[in-house]
């Protein structure tokens, strides 16, 4: 069964908004475009030039990668290292290559970290370090005859979310004013007549990426020529949206418990760790697929254990002791991705074939 690149794309993004990727990143459709129908499609963590040919091979017309393999702009195609082999494989061979990179990391359901937290098994996951800028309040002037119309097109967009209640707004009933001037088409009084109508101003909490969808909703279930409504930036933190996840194990372990579990449910051959100065249990562990010092103060503050990777030297220090930090390699903390990307895509199209892919792109061996 074909369906079109945009689909399948609307589908990982309804979970992983675009907006939410990091400044740095470039997530998104790399090669390819919007309305190419594809029949099944290779998922990697890291697109390669090997696993493009993998593609190929395979007839998959879409490559759906966890990193892109594009992060700066390419000046050159002239076979001269890998970027530019890939990208060109990819061009000549109509396949498509899409990447869902730090959007995936930033969100607490479906993300990267649910999926390394469910292998772990830990419990009452949020999100380890919020992410501001992600909150906005519409306050919308409605007649109050019209209010109720407005509310539901408001929440079935979207807004109104808070935690676990939903349909949540504030409301308060006043007088509003206005004068239809030269032009207008008025749905209340005439032109050049100041008109007083009984209002409702309501107001709704929304996560920046649903403005447009929210705001759509509201012209669509709004009388007026002209819908007076605000939109405000909040400081407040989406509890959704961040870097991280912490949550807590059912059964408190030992540490080393802690390790050996941490080995076989992530599937390691072996890993890097510095223990605590006590030995007391571990029970709330937070953790951050990839590259996650940034997060260790957080970590330590919270948790007693933090699982990540690409950690340095001296960073393993900023513990003081009291975190068992936990560096089980980069591939190996995300490896289990595609699994969340098939997941997402079978929820949404069961009939849409995924493939994993067969090659292994870790650049990094072990020399035991
Ligand atoms: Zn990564």
């Amino acid at each position: 069964m074909a369906f079109k690149i945009r689909d399948i794309v609307n589908a990982l993004e309804a979970v992983a908004p675009s907006s939410l990727q990091e400044a740095y990143d470039n997530s998104g459709l790399l090669v390819g475009q919007m309305d190419q129908e594809v029949q099944q499609a290779l998922l990697c963590l890291d697109c390669t030039e090997e696993v493009v040919q993998e593609a190929i091979d395979k007839h998959c017309q879409l490559v759906i990668a966890h990193h892109p393999i594009v992060f700066s702009g390419l000046k050159r195609f002239n076979s001269s290292n890998y970027v530019q082999r890939c990208i060109e494989l990819a061009i000549r061979n109509k396949v498509a290559i899409y990447a869902i990179h730090t959007n995936l990391d930033n969100v607490l359901q479906g993300g990267v970290n649910a999926k390394i937290a469910e292998r772990l098994g830990l419990v009452n996951g949020r999100i380890l370090q919020p992410m501001p800028g992600q909150m906005l309040r519409l306050d919308v002037y409605v007649p109050k005859e019209n209010a109720d119309e407005l509310e539901s097109a408001l929440f079935d967009a979207g807004a109104g979310q808070v935690g676990a209640y939903s349909e949540c707004r504030f409301a308060i009933d006043g007088s509003g004013s206005f004068t239809p001037g030269e032009g207008s088409d008025p749905y209340l009084g005439s032109q050049g007549v100041r008109e007083f109508v009984a209002e409702r101003q309501v107001s709704v909490v929304l996560p920046a990426s649903l403005r447009s969808a929210v705001l759509s909703a509201m012209y669509k279930h709004h009388p007026y020529e002209e819908v007076a409504h605000h939109l405000w930036a909040l400081d407040n933190a989406h509890p959704d949206f961040g870097a991280g996840l912490v949550g807590e194990l059912p059964q408190a372990m030992s540490e080393s418990e802690f390790l050996a579990h941490l080995k076989s449910s992530m599937d390691l051959h072996n890993f890097r760790y510095t223990p605590r100065k006590h030995n007391g249990p571990i029970k709330t562990v937070a953790l951050c697929g990839g590259a996650g010092s940034f997060l260790i103060k957080k970590a330590r503050a919270c948790a007693d254990a933090y699982v990540t990777a690409d950690v340095k030297y001296h960073e393993f220090f900023d513990t003081e002791k009291e975190l068992l930090l936990c560096d089980i390699g980069h591939f190996e903390s995300e490896r289990f991705t595609q699994e969340r990307l098939a997941e997402i895509l079978s929820h949404k199209f069961p009939n849409f074939a995924t493939l994993f892919t067969q090659t292994n792109t870790n650049p990094v061996r072990y020399y035991l």
